[in-house]
């Protein structure tokens, strides 16, 4: 056993962000060493605006920077800039990002308004059309982008990969001495029809800090082969994401897997987490665990953090998973409002611990902390403040007092009275 080594050897930090040409989306930066992106999608029906603009207010509300919806049809093309307007009227200035399958070019072509109020297009390659009307089809739509002076993502689904580049590719592969995995060639596929597609753009006079890329595909270990392999290939800016990852905790760590991995090695530079919700599920999960992903790597801070411990044998009652539970609920509820009344707020760390084991320990760590009382011990509740214990609690009104604890915590060091202090 090796028991001491040099310290480099043990230090795990992610490596440097692959560099890309950064892509303005409306305001956004995405790319070019900004920070990484958070975006999702609505799945309502563009076409009923009360809806759509309800869930994009919830999503941009929970933090989501870029918001795509579909549009599939003239109804949903034509309540596009009504969507906008609605939006704008509310003060939410988010991104719209226009999904578009099989009738895009039409769709931008039928619906001049529809083109102006998105702020980027999406075309999938594998679904432009077929043969010669492909390339005519593709072509028009990247000619309505640089009318507009709209970026692209050019995003490739292997759901739906352009079958002739598959197919050739395949027969290609038969060919060699030792053909490579269908698996193999598939992925191959799926990167070159992202690179030829963005090749083609650019012919067309797309520059290329006017295109994203994405290749999606539903397995964790063929996404991060394709994303490193595209990164070499290509500076393009990427979008992430793991397609179809699944309901609930599946959909999750799958897609945190792939993307950790990727985030980690510098590959990505927005994100989303396609989610399943449960029927009547809340859409805004998805932009949750994006944004926990990132955050709980260090690449970005959203909202404060809150440190607890899973609890044990020695944890005496449930008032410190309330406690843990409540405080993180209410930060959640109030950072809306927090993150224009407390500026840096998202920097703040509470602890809620169940015992004395590790509770000190912890919370001096934290902003403000609290070490809950365990079996057997006194039932006291020190808390700590910038790492000095401050007042001990006790009673029935624990988890009161320490609520207010924090809310006054935060007014004092993020609120306006902050710059008097100062
Ligand atoms: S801090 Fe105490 S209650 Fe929490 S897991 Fe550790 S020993 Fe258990």
């Amino acid at each position: 056993m090796n028991i001491e080594a040099p310290i480099q050897t043990i230090v795990a930090d992610p490596l440097p962000r692959r560099q890309t040409v950064g892509v303005d989306v409306a305001g956004v930066m995405v790319g070019g060493g900004a920070p990484v992106v958070v975006q999702s999608m609505t799945n309502t029906d563009t076409a009923d605006v009360d809806a759509t603009v309800a869930q994009v207010a919830a999503l941009a509300r929970a933090g989501s920077e870029i918001v795509r919806i579909t549009v599939d049809r003239d109804e949903s093309a034509a309540a596009v800039p009504k969507v906008k307007e609605r939006l704008d009227r509310l003060g939410m200035h988010v991104p719209l990002v226009g999904d578009f399958h099989y009738i895009g070019h039409k769709l931008l072509a039928d619906h001049p308004a529809c083109a102006e109020a998105l702020a980027k297009y999406r075309i999938n390659p594998g679904n432009v059309g077929f043969r010669e009307k492909r390339d005519r089809q593709f072509a028009e739509i990247i000619e309505m982008a640089i009318r507009y002076d709209k970026p692209v993502r050019i995003g490739v689904n292997w759901g739906s990969l352009d079958q002739e580049l598959l197919t050739g590719l395949m027969d290609a592969n038969n060919q060699l001495a030792t053909p490579r995995s269908a698996r193999a060639v598939t992925r191959e596929a799926i990167i070159q029809s992202a690179l030829i597609s963005a090749a083609l753009a650019e012919e067309i006079g797309l520059p290329k800090n006017r295109i994203i890329l994405s290749a999606k595909v539903s397995q964790v270990q063929d996404l991060i082969a394709v994303y490193r392999d595209l990164s070499l290939r290509t500076d393009h800016a990427l979008h992430l994401g793991l397609t179809e990852a699944g309901m609930g905790s599946k959909g999750i760590v799958a897609s945190s897997a792939a993307m950790g991995i990727l985030l980690q090695e510098g590959i990505g530079d927005t994100i989303r987490v396609s989610l399943t919700p449960e029927p009547g599920g809340d859409r805004t999960r998805e932009v949750q665990v994006a944004q926990e992903l990132l955050q709980t790597m260090g690449f970005r801070q959203f909202v404060p953090v809150v440190a607890a411990c899973p609890g044990c044998g020695r944890t005496t009652s449930t008032v410190f998973q309330e406690l843990a539970e409540k405080i993180q609920g209410d930060i959640r509820e109030n950072m809306p409002v927090w993150r224009e009344k407390y500026p840096g707020v998202e920097a703040l760390n509470v602890a809620v611990m169940g015992c004395i084991v590790n509770g000190p320990g912890e919370s001096k760590h934290a902003d403000i902390g609290i070490s809950l009382p365990g079996t057997g011990e006194s039932p006291a509740a020190p808390v700590f403040v910038d790492g000095k214990k401050v007042k001990t609690l006790r009673g029935d009104g624990i988890a009161a007092e320490f609520q207010t604890m924090v809310a006054d915590y935060i007014e004092k060091r993020f609120g306006e009275g902050k710059a008097a202090a100062e």
